[in-house]
């Protein structure tokens, strides 16, 4: 199956939306084994968005948007795939009824041009939308199909596994291991792989830069994967969809063991990156953001620490993440200390990062120099090294 993935609404186009559901979409599909030839932005322009889909429907056997099906009336996408196909838009009593037990639930009265939702263009079947107003549907047209999603991915992700579904895109595609590495940068890991790295006989070894580290993407042969295992993996932390925060937490859980954290440097987002995790309330107890001297010592830091080591040092993570520990009664207490720039700190260059760690076993600390590519980038290097610390704690 050949596709083409549309992002509808001119705040893509503007930027001031960033498009991630077409790539995440298409992603999706070539794991699924299907094409992608191509993906796109419209403005919420029905003559623009009619003539796209046309072009589509010409060259593709499988159209996806997302977005434009919102009540208002620059949400154009049903009214133009309708157009698109020559069929007709048919009112639905019975969606028409749950959009309004929606806003029931909501305890809000439902406005009068929410109505248009529950049209839909003559013979799709409606695609469910349990967290939002706006259902999808699913048109089948001269052997092809659109699927239409609307724009919050918290809403389409669920629509989208059902329409897959239905379209019998349950296909397992080309074989794609991923490896989630830390502390080695793309250069180690050029040497490390070798003549791995690249195009070989039927496979392809890439390597990504994330906030997290450096990811190693195999396609196409599973013994090549094996082999990038074996090379690399001191480095690996995780696989395919692990996330840092996710195996802290596991970890954390497995143990029946708590955190706390104190940060600085990333100004919660260590605190925030635990908390998206679901069931992390078992392990993680909370934390404190220190932001100078006097909060680390109001928090428990001894001031004598902070007049011997400065606010940017081994030490002062290491009694953070103690005070922390202590302050919550919890089991680790893990603390990040650093310079986010734009000027260095107490003669440490922008990027200085120590991360320290408060448990059972007693303290460790590490230091980190993060290249200064901005506050958010030292930021979030930071957190993720925290948790990648943690994680790979002895
Ligand atoms: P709604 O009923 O929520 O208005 P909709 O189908 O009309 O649904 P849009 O109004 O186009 O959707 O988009 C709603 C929100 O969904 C956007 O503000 C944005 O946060 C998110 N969104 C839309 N399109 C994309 C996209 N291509 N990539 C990432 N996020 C998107």
């Amino acid at each position: 199956m050949k596709a083409t993935v549309v992002g509808v609404g001119s705040e893509l186009i503007e930027g001031r939306t960033l498009d991630t559901n077409t790539t995440e979409i298409a992603r999706d599909l070539v794991d699924q084994g299907s094409e992608v030839g191509v993906t796109f932005r419209v403005v919420d322009r029905k003559a623009e968005l009619v003539a796209e889909l046309r072009h589509a429907l010409d060259r593709h056997d499988l159209v996806v948007t997302t977005g434009g099906l919102g009540p208002t009336p620059d949400d154009l996408t049903r009214e133009a795939i309708a157009e698109a196909v020559g069929a007709p838009l048919v009112f639905d009593p019975d969606v028409y009824r749950q959009i309004a037990a929606f806003f029931a639930r909501l305890g809000k009265p439902m406005p009068d041009i929410n109505k248009k939702q529950a049209m839909k263009p003559a013979g799709a079947l409606w695609l469910e939308n349990p967290r939002g107003t706006a259902p999808g549907f699913l048109l089948r047209w001269r052997g092809k199909a659109v699927v239409a999603l609307p724009g919050p991915p918290a809403e389409w992700r669920p629509m989208w596994r059902s329409a897959r579904e239905t379209l019998g895109l349950t296909g397992r595609g080309r074989y794609t291991k991923v490896f989630k590495t830390f502390g080695v940068g793309e250069s180690d890991l050029y040497l490390a792989l070798g003549e791995l790295l690249g195009a070989g006989q039927g496979y392809e070894v890439t390597t990504y830069a994330k906030p997290w580290g450096v990811e190693v993407v195999v396609r196409g042969s599973e013994a090549v994967a094996r082999a990038v295992r074996r090379r690399i993996k001191k480095a690996i932390w995780g696989e395919d969809e692990d996330t840092l925060p996710g195996l802290v937490v596991r970890r954390l859980r497995a143990e029946g063991r708590t955190l706390a954290v104190m940060e600085s440097v990333t100004g919660g987002l260590l605190a925030s990156l635990l908390t998206d995790v679901p069931g992390v309330s078992k392990v993680f107890l909370g934390g404190m953001v220190s932001y100078t001297g006097e909060a680390k010592v109001r928090f428990g830091v001894s001031p004598a620490v902070l007049d011997a080591h400065g606010q940017v040092s081994p030490e002062t993570a290491a009694a953070m993440a103690a005070a922390a520990r202590e302050k919550l009664g919890a089991d680790y207490g893990l603390a990040v200390t650093g310079v986010a720039g734009p000027e260095g700190l107490e003669g440490h260059p922008v990027g200085t990062v120590f991360v320290g760690l408060a448990g059972p076993e007693g303290h460790q600390t590490r230091g980190y120099r993060f290249p200064d590519q901005g506050r958010e980038s030292v930021r979030q290097r930071a957190a993720y090294a925290a948790l990648a610390f943690f994680w790979s704690r002895a």
